[in-house]
């Protein structure tokens, strides 16, 4: 027996060895309890890594994710909120406060008659569905990518219109502007200047004024400025255009 042994090669030993090695390692993993343990973490180092390194390197998320709202501003810096309270009528959470008032000759918050005295968004009760956004007619409000704002009390979690209005354009002014001021301009705030867009772009929220619009090109400015001191005319009037029901009254 020795004798027949000695006449094996040395290679044949080896591989036998290793097959025999490899065998009692895969019936001590499969076979028994400890190597059914240690079996899960030896499979999970073979996989790619799962793990990311938040919030240092957050994972970018769907382009139609909703998350914090957005209150929008067009090209010039005024609000684009009207205060209509439809999106507060919409939200099956009632999470949206919104409180209208007038726009007047001299403190002019958006192109309407009227704009959001307040604008609260309770996040303790907010779901995220987007209704809100959907019901907006000027799409002042949109939302963002932005899912980083827990806190620590409900009352931190109740934004303020401050928190969610976006921030000024380049060029542009900060609400209130005058009523002459905003007519001096010219722009048709109802032609479609600029289509705020849903989502961040390379985490940056784009801003409306950057925002591209197809009928932007289209929409000519036109009509008299009306005399200092005159009374208010209907802002709907806005760039020229008058209102066919009020007999071209403005
Ligand atoms: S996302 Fe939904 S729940 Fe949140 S404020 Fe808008 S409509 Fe209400
Ligand atoms: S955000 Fe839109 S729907 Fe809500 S009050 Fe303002 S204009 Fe109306």
């Amino acid at each position: 027996m020795t004798e027949l042994l000695a006449n094996i090669p040395t290679q044949v030993i080896s591989l036998v060895t290793i097959v025999a090695l490899f065998a009692l390692l895969w019936l001590l993993l499969t076979r028994t309890v400890l190597g059914r343990g240690f079996s899960v973490p030896l499979r999970t180092m073979l996989r790619p890594v799962e793990t990311h390194e938040y919030p240092e390197k957050p994972r970018p998320v769907q382009p139609r994710f909703h998350g914090r709202h957005q209150l929008n501003r067009y090209a010039d810096g005024l609000e684009k909120c009207i205060g209509c309270e439809l999106c507060a009528w919409a939200c099956p959470a009632d999470a949206i406060y919104v409180q209208g008032a007038d726009n007047t000759l001299e403190s002019r918050y958006s192109p309407g008659e009227r704009y959001a005295e307040d604008y609260q968004i309770n996040y303790n009760r907010c779901i995220l569905c987007g209704l809100c956004i959907e019901a907006c007619p000027t799409r002042a409000l949109t939302m963002t990518h932005d899912y980083e704002f827990s806190a620590d009390s409900r009352q931190k979690l109740i934004y303020t219109k401050e928190q969610l209005l976006a921030e000024v354009p380049e060029g542009g002014e900060d609400t209130p502007h005058t009523d002459r001021e905003v007519r001096e301009r010219g722009l048709n705030y109802y032609g479609g200047l600029a289509v705020t867009p849903p989502t961040l772009h390379g985490g940056k929220y784009r801003s409306a004024a950057a925002a591209p619009s197809a009928r932007a090109g289209t929409v000519v400015p036109s009509g008299e400025l009306p005399p200092s001191g005159d009374a208010p005319h209907d802002p709907a009037a806005v760039g020229g255009q008058v209102r066919p029901d009020t007999g071209g009254e403005s």
